[in-house]
């Protein structure tokens, strides 16, 4: 793949497709250690066909994004909590960590380095970050690799909504994302090789994503695709799905923390789904979407809409403003949100 050139892109109308930037990190843990780390501008990777990734799946990834602010300099939003969820990741599949500190210099490095691909202030895009870690020591009995290598790819990514937020249809999903003990709570790829045919069902009939239920009843809302839930109650409070197998959004944890700022008492708490006429809004949180209204959810043939199937709801835009304001640097968020990039 050819190395993309930042003049060729047209910000406002980008999609989100992977291009090929002019650098990436790479670290390398062999010996009970990792290495420095370095920037590269190869973005292939080489490894055993006997690696553990290819067979047994060891590999557990971030996302982030850097958003470019008014004055021209860079943010990153909380990423020392993407370290440490990486961090808890690694160790549910029996990984070697990547040293938490390193990991937002390492992030701070790449982002540096491809600086003329972070999107302008006002165009609606990003420059996505995509940390992973891999097993790359060779097995073929099952057990952990000896070897592992941690990367950093960055892409740039257009708005989600091209012309404003717009609610979306769901159905639940008759599919399981997680088992409560399994690995739900980390942010993994065979969580989503396991999403993808639930995803695809959904897409095919029409649905912008699923809903899954929770594994045991297949009653309560777990999440949302690749995103958190969270409904508004009738008379204004926050509530946002409490479960074992659920993937910890900082974005979930950001708004519980703006929704209290607001008043709304913000509550993790179980929600059925044959209980959606609590809520007078509903929407999904994470780093791609930020937040997205939830217009419907369908469950067993019947169609339940939330707010309005065309129009946001007065809380979710309270609150998508808060959260996209501090990203952008256009206000001022609670200490350590906001993380300059150094660009010199
Ligand atoms: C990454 C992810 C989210 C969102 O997490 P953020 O930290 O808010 O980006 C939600 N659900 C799943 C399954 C995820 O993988």
């Amino acid at each position: 793949m050819e190395k993309a050139k930042a003049e060729n892109f047209d910000w406002p109308n980008l999609g989100f497709n992977y291009y090929d930037l002019p650098y990436s990190f790479h670290a390398e843990y062999k010996d009970g250690k990792w290495d420095e780390g370095k920037l590269t501008s190869d973005s292939t990777i080489k490894m055993s066909e006997a690696a553990n990734v290819l067979h047994y799946g060891q590999e557990a990834f971030e996302g982030l994004k850097a958003y470019r602010r008014k004055d021209g300099g860079v943010n990153l939003f909380r990423p020392d909590m993407n370290a440490k969820r990486l961090h808890n990741s690694a160790e549910r599949l029996l990984m070697a960590p990547f040293p938490e500190d390193r990991f937002v210099e390492a992030v701070k490095m790449v982002v540096k380095a491809n600086q003329n691909f972070v999107p302008p202030y006002g165009s609606g895009a990003t420059l996505y970050i995509r940390p992973f870690i891999i097993g790359t020591g060779e097995v073929i009995g099952v057990h952990p690799a000896d070897k592992f290598q941690f990367h950093i790819l960055v892409t740039p990514v257009g708005p989600y909504y091209k012309g404003g937020m717009k609610p979306t249809e769901y159905v639940t999903s008759p599919y399981d994302r997680a088992a409560h003990g399994g690995t739900g709570q980390s942010k993994v790829s065979g969580n989503y090789a396991a999403s993808l045919l639930p995803g695809s069902l959904a897409h095919k009939n029409g649905y912008s994503d699923v809903v899954y239920l929770d594994p045991r009843l297949h009653e309560n809302i777990e999440e949302l695709g690749g995103a958190n839930f969270f409904g508004i109650t009738k008379d204004g409070k926050f509530k946002t799905p409490k479960s074992p197998s659920i993937l910890p959004s900082i974005t979930k944890k950001s708004l519980l923390q703006i929704a209290d700022s607001f008043g709304m008492e913000p509550e993790e708490t179980t929600i059925s789904i044959y209980d959606l006429d609590q809520f007078s809004e509903a929407g999904a949180m994470g780093t791609a979407a930020v937040i997205s209204p939830v217009g419907s959810i369908t469950h067993n043939g019947n169609k339940h809409v939330f707010y309005s199937e065309t129009e946001v709801g007065s809380y979710t835009q309270k609150l998508y403003d808060r959260l996209s304001g501090i990203q952008d640097g256009d206000q001022k968020g609670p200490d350590g949100w906001q993380v300059d990039v150094p660009l010199k």
